[in-house]
């Protein structure tokens, strides 16, 4: 154990600390940006070229659409607060494929992927974006890099320094995999924690506020995510049961995502 601890003092002083926007919650990240964002490109290609894409032309522009503004956003927002180094991290594509399963996911790096199954519970572009500023959010908070990092720690433990430096990328590549379960079910996906769940929709009403959307939709969206029950196993329903406690959170966060909607 200790000499896990000296061992993430030394990387948030080797590697990385990173702070995540509006929230201010530190993180550690192990790997760099640029491994993750090539493995996460890989990846993304190997599931968008096995799942058949959704016929529907109109939502697929629309998702398309949806993510274009909230992404577009998010830039501004970062090239206007001196982060704009963060924007050549994102290389955005969104995109809707075949599938009854009500859920969405992101990759690093901002590849959004959303089920056809989601459509019915999103019903319109506000709905999307209730969805998409959520999943942008993951992609701009790092979410998928803490967890590989966690990840990374828990299986590699004390002989993590050893491949970090000798920069041997195979534990990476067999994290990211397993995260991603790429290949296999999209329930293998492995579900987001709380923290970074509640941090995803903090982020996402602000993001889909930001692009135009009014964020209070996200009140009624999720209570018919709630209304539906749900699997653990999918990223947006994640922290059901507590479906309660999110929309409480969601209602607390609205005043201040509202302020970057009413200055549309
Ligand atoms: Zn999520």
């Amino acid at each position: 154990m200790k000499k896990v601890i000296v061992f993430i003092v030394l990387s948030c002083v080797v590697v990385a600390c990173s702070t995540v926007l509006f929230t201010g919650r530190k993180q550690l990240l192990l790997v760099p940006d640029s491994e993750v964002l090539a493995l996460s490109s890989a990846n993304y290609r190997e599931f968008i070229g096995s799942t058949p894409a959704s016929q529907d032309k109109a939502n697929t522009a629309l998702v398309k659409k949806v993510g274009a503004k909230i992404s577009k956003a998010v830039e501004n927002y970062l090239l206007a607060n001196g982060r704009e180094k963060e924007i050549s991290q994102y290389s955005w594509e969104f995109s809707l494929v075949k599938g009854n399963v009500v859920n969405a996911f992101c990759m690093p790096g901002g590849k959004v992927v959303f089920y056809e199954g989601i459509l019915p519970v999103t019903q319109n572009e506000t709905g999307i974006a209730v969805v998409m500023g959520h999943e942008v959010a993951h992609a701009v908070a790092k979410h998928s890099s803490e967890r590989l990092s966690h990840h990374m720690m828990v299986q590699y433990g004390a002989a993590l320094a050893d491949i970090l430096s000798s920069k041997q990328s195979a534990p990476v590549r067999t994290g990211i995999k397993t995260l991603y379960g790429i290949g296999s079910q999209v329930g293998v996906i492995l579900p987001f924690s709380r923290t970074h769940e509640y941090e995803a929709d903090q982020l996402g009403l602000i993001f889909m506020a930001m692009a135009g959307y009014d964020p209070a939709a996200a009140v009624g969206f999720w209570e018919r995510m709630a209304a539906m029950g749900g699997d653990k196993g999918l990223e947006l329903l994640s922290t059901h049961p507590s479906d309660a406690n999110r929309i409480a959170k969601i209602k607390s966060l609205l005043p201040e995502a509202q302020k970057y909607y009413s200055k549309k």
